[in-house]
C-alpha cells in the first residue's frame, strides 16, 4: 500500500478510537446531570465508533499494511450544557468526514481503487452521522431553556438508544463475519 494511503488509514484508526473516548466522555458528562438517555445514546456511539477503528484495523491488515496504534488524545473532562454537548458532537463528526474525504483524495490521488472502494461505506456512514447528530442538537436548542422539554427528550434518546443497540449489534455480527 502506498505508505500515504496507509498513514492516511492509521491516522483515521487512532481517530475512530477518538470518537469512542469523546463519546464516553459525553455519556459520562449526561450521566453526571441525569440525563440518562443522552448518556445512553452516547455510550451506544462509542461502541459503534470501536467498530468503525475495527473495520479498518482489519482493512489494513488485509492489505498486509503495517498498523500504527497512536495515543488516543485526551476528550473533554465536562461540558457547560447539554446544548454544549451537543453542539460538540455535532462538529466533531464534521470533522470525522472532513478526514475521510481527505484520505479518499489521497486514495485516489495514488490510484489506490481498493482504499477507494473500501472508504465508500464510511463516506455514507458520515452522512448519517452527520445528520443525525444535527438533528439531536436542533431538538436540544428547541428545549435548551426548558426542563421539562429537556426530560421529554431525555426520554426520546433512551429510546432511540435502545433501537441503535439493535443497529449496533447487527453491525458488530456483519463485522465478524468479514
Ligand atoms: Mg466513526
Amino acid at each position: 500500500m502506498n505508505k500515504h494511503v496507509l498513514e492516511g488509514l492509521n491516522k483515521q484508526l487512532n481517530m475512530e478510537f477518538a470518537s469512542a473516548y469523546v463519546y464516553l466522555a459525553m455519556s459520562s458528562y449526561y450521566e453526571s446531570i441525569d440525563l440518562e438517555g443522552f448518556s445512553e445514546w452516547f455510550k451506544v456511539k462509542a461502541y459503534e465508533e470501536m467498530l468503525h477503528a475495527m473495520k479498518i484495523y482489519t482493512y489494513i491488515g488485509d492489505r498486509r499494511g503495517k498498523r500504527d496504534l497512536m495515543p488516543i488524545p485526551l476528550p473533554a473532562k465536562t461540558w457547560k450544557s447539554p446544548l454544549a454537548a451537543a453542539e460538540d458532537a455535532y462538529k466533531h463528526e464534521c470533522r470525522v468526514s472532513e478526514s475521510i474525504h481527505s484520505i479518499l483524495d489521497i486514495a485516489r490521488e495514488h490510484k489506490d481503487h481498493s482504499t477507494e472502494a473500501f472508504l465508500h461505506w464510511f463516506v455514507m456512514e458520515q452522512i448519517e452521522e452527520e445528520a443525525e447528530a444535527d438533528r439531536i442538537l436542533q431538538k436540544v436548542r428547541m428545549v435548551a431553556d426548558n426542563p421539562g422539554g429537556l426530560f421529554m427528550l431525555d426520554n426520546y434518546m433512551m429510546e432511540r438508544a435502545k433501537a441503535d443497540r439493535v443497529h449496533g449489534g447487527k453491525e458488530e455480527r456483519d463485522h465478524e463475519e468479514q
